[in-house]
């Protein structure tokens, strides 16, 4: 007797929907889509109970002939393609034709639809996956879709649910990214009879975050800088530089309008920001990546939520990039506000140009009282302590903002003579602190030199490599296979870095010099240390990146100590090399360098202003 049978249609439609409908926010996922799909303008999502007693998906697009409604709930019944061909640029959201009949299938469901110019709409109940009842019905143009008691029939998935809170969250979440996605539609979101937004079609994506997040929230994002011209087309918005999240709710992307997750646009964004982010913390982005239909496959997961590149490199590319230039762009207006010609209500409280005097004299007389408090304090904390002299083999009072230098090195950018700051004082030996046209700035001078140290040696390295020392006596040392493996595959960039490193046998290898700014009594410990750090970190990045990432670990602990004193020429030449740089504003590990406390916040704090 033969054992191979095929499934009923119903129950068929039941293990679709094990992969379309995980739980109601994808109900909600896929009806929207449906809505979005049919030129929706206006879409209103009402749940109950987290939507597992009820999802109502209501909206005014083209609707459906009674023919069309019924096709509608079959599997595999689609509008959107037609042949194998369309499946290779699809630009609809849906193209499978499972998620009606799928969702159908698991739940009670009623559909009620309405073409604009029809006399009478269409109602259609099914229970199930069994279709019990069709009539005229339907009241406005457009398509309304009831999903009530999900998974009735399924109590095993019932049972996977989690509480409705936490359904009601990712509901939530999902609607976000469509209306993220689609700024010109409206939406309404109403959860046990209380409307959690309602969203005004917007006129465009920022209108859109703003009523989504609020202007504070909008405030610190950048536009994205994209190429107008490739065949990529980025556009949308992103943190400034040190604004993050520690998960990826609110890392959004989206491909031709759709929301996806993908590693290859995943790991381009967390390059693009690189040293702009704290580690284990995701940036926060509003990306759209547009590019042809053809060279995106989004027929990869039945949830449609994954998609395949046809050249990952060339998007990756295109994303770092875009994100590096659109951070960097940001920092014009951060040296413009160093720049203003501002009022600076104070008197120097220390000689403002950098002359070579090592002490500073307060002139008491002149300053209003906080400013030569802060001068005597500067005083104290502004006499030389002898510099650990192996941290860095230069000149002891060039080791705030300079490193050994070759003479083939170039001069350093002049900073612009309109700088306008004013240097106040030093608080805690650590934070200084400053007047801008803004207001008053914090400076955490340790971060700064990180900063500053990270992209000099990050500029050396792109250009001539990292001068390098050479070790008394080299040694040799052994390494498990995959390490080894590892160097083998780095060498080059190593050398770069200023690390003499080369093979000496299977597995092993000598080591004759180090980089001029790394102090390490033992270079074979050192190199180890380097290894198990970067191999995990720089699995899939490039050689440059890899040397970024040597650098920032390596560069942290070389960076002026947070309370090391400084003579205010070293504060003042640190501050002006900090505002050249190209994040000037985080460390290479994404902690901030200033804060800026405005004029309009200190007046708040002093009740000045409501
Ligand atoms: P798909 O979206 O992949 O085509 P669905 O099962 O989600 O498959 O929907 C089947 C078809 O029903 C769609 O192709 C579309 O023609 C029609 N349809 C679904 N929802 C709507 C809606 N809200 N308005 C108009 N037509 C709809
Ligand atoms: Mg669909």
């Amino acid at each position: 007797m033969s054992r191979i049978r095929l499934l009923p249609e119903i129950v068929a439609s039941q293990v679709a929907a094990g992969e379309v409908v995980e739980r109601p926010a994808s109900v909600v996922k896929e009806l929207v889509e449906n809505s979005i799909d049919a030129g929706a303008r206006q879409i209103d999502v009402i749940i109950r109970r987290g939507g597992i007693s009820l999802i109502r998906v209501i909206d005014d697009g083209c609707g459906m002939d009674r023919d069309d409604a019924l096709l509608s709930l079959e599997r595999h019944a689609t509008s959107k393609i037609r042949s194998a061909a369309d499946l290779e640029a699809i630009a609809t959201l849906g193209f499978r034709g499972e998620a009606l009949p799928s969702i159908a299938s698991v739940a009670r469901f009623r559909l009620t639809t309405r073409e604009r110019d029809a006399v009478a709409g269409t109602e259609i109940l099914v229970n199930g996956g069994k279709i019990d009842v069709v009539r005229d019905g339907g009241e406005a143009p457009g398509t309304q879709v009831e999903v009530r008691s999900i998974f009735y029939n399924m109590p095993g998935r019932r049972k996977f649910l989690r509480s409705e809170n936490t359904e009601t969250r990712k509901i939530e979440h999902q609607l976000h990214l469509q209306a993220i996605g689609h700024p010109d539609v409206g939406f309404t979101f109403v959860r046990d009879e209380r409307v959690v937004f309602q969203l005004p079609a917007a006129a465009g994506l920022l209108d859109r975050l703003r009523d989504l997040y609020g202007a504070a929230s909008v405030e610190r994002l950048l536009e994205l800088k994209g190429n107008a011209t490739g065949q990529i087309r980025l556009r949308g918005f992103v943190g400034k530089p040190g604004v993050s999240r520690n998960t990826r709710d609110q890392q959004l992307v989206f491909v031709n309008g759709r929301a996806v997750e993908n590693v290859v646009l995943n790991a381009a964004l967390r390059e693009g920001y690189h040293t702009a982010l704290m580690r284990g913390q995701y940036p926060v982005t509003f990306l759209f990546v547009d590019l042809d239909p053809g060279s995106v496959d989004v027929n990869v997961h039945p949830a449609k939520r994954e998609v395949r590149f046809r050249v990952p490199s060339e998007v990756r590319e295109a994303v770092v990039h875009g994100i590096q230039r659109t951070l960097e762009s940001d920092r014009s207006d951060w040296q413009e506000q160093f720049r203003a010609p501002a009022a600076l209500s104070m008197s120097p409280a220390i000689p403002p140009t950098a002359s070579a005097t090592p002490e500073v004299k307060p002139a008491h007389g002149e300053l209003p009282q906080f400013a030569s408090d802060f001068a005597l304090r500067g005083e104290r904390s502004f006499e030389i302590r002898a510099a650990p002299s192996s941290v860095i083999p230069s000149r002891e009072d060039e080791r705030v903002h300079k490193l050994p230098s070759g003479p083939e090195q170039a001069a350093p950018p002049k900073p612009p003579a309109n700088q306008n700051f004013q240097i106040i004082g030093v608080l805690n030996k650590l934070y200084v602190l400053m007047e801008n046209a803004e207001g008053l700035v914090l400076v955490d001078q340790h971060a700064a030199h990180e900063r500053i140290l990270f992209e000099e040696l990050r500029r050396r390295m792109e250009e001539q490599g990292v001068p390098s020392q050479r070790l008394l006596l080299p040694q040799t040392f052994d390494l498990p296979p995959r390490d080894a493996e590892w160097v083998e595959r780095n060498v080059a960039v190593l050398q770069k870095m200023g690390i003499g490193i080369e093979g000496f046998g299977p597995n092993t290898f000598k080591i004759d010099s180090l980089p001029v700014f790394v102090s390490a009594p033992d270079a074979v410990q050192f190199m180890q240390a380097v290894i198990d750090e970067l191999k995990s970190a720089s699995n899939s990045s490039s050689p440059l990146r890899l040397g970024e990432d040597m650098i920032a670990k390596t560069v942290c602990r070389h960076a002026v100590k947070a309370n090391d004193p400084l003579r205010y020429p070293e504060l003042e030449k640190l501050i002006q090399d900090l505002l050249q740089c190209d994040l000037p504003y985080c460390c290479p590990h994404g902690r901030p360098t200033m804060i800026q406390i405005s004029h309009a916040e200190l007046e708040k704090k002093f009740g000045r202003k409501v």
